[in-house]
């Protein structure tokens, strides 16, 4: 059984002035585990992608609120929730597909999934239509 030694939750408005803020609440709090820099750039890598996918495809509509919530384990791994309660993923199987877009040609290239993966030890993504998506990525630090 892994033992939670840390945890933080944080909401804010899914605008893209928020991704930079999520980025630094994220990283300042794994902060304290000593991560190496590149782990750490990683990681901020993967929410920044978890993030801008919520305020960019997330809330066509209206204006809504993305969650974040993070969670240090014992020995030295974390998760980080990236969730929203906006239009959701009819095929979360094809949205994860290198280059699959709904976004605007020429802006989005759909490669936000990729490079979570890339960047993370584990993703998952769960996702209803009408409900919302949630992003869950799993890294592992170096002891
Ligand atoms: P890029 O990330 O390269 O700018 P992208 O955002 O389109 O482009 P991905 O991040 O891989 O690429 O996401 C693929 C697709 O999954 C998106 O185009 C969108 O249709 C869907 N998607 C991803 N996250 C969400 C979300 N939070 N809410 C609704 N749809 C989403
Ligand atoms: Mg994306």
């Amino acid at each position: 059984m892994k033992t939670i030694v840390n945890e933080m939750k944080v909401r804010l408005r899914a605008v893209s002035e928020n991704e930079s803020v999520a980025r630094a609440v994220v990283s300042a709090f794994v902060a304290t585990l000593n991560p190496q820099v590149e782990e750490l750039s990683d990681l901020r890598c993967a929410v920044s992608e978890a993030v801008t996918n919520a305020v960019v495809h997330a809330y066509p509509k209206e204006h809504g609120f993305l969650y974040i919530s993070v969670r240090l384990y014992q020995p030295r791994e974390v998760t980080v929730e990236v969730s929203d309660s906006g239009v959701g993923i009819a095929d979360v199987e094809q949205a994860r597909e290198p280059f699959f877009t709904t976004g605007i040609p020429g802006e989005r290239c759909g490669m936000g999934f990729l490079v979570m993966e890339s960047f993370c030890d584990e993703v998952t993504v769960k996702s209803k239509v009408g409900r919302g998506t949630r992003v869950l990525l799993r890294k592992c630090l170096k002891p």
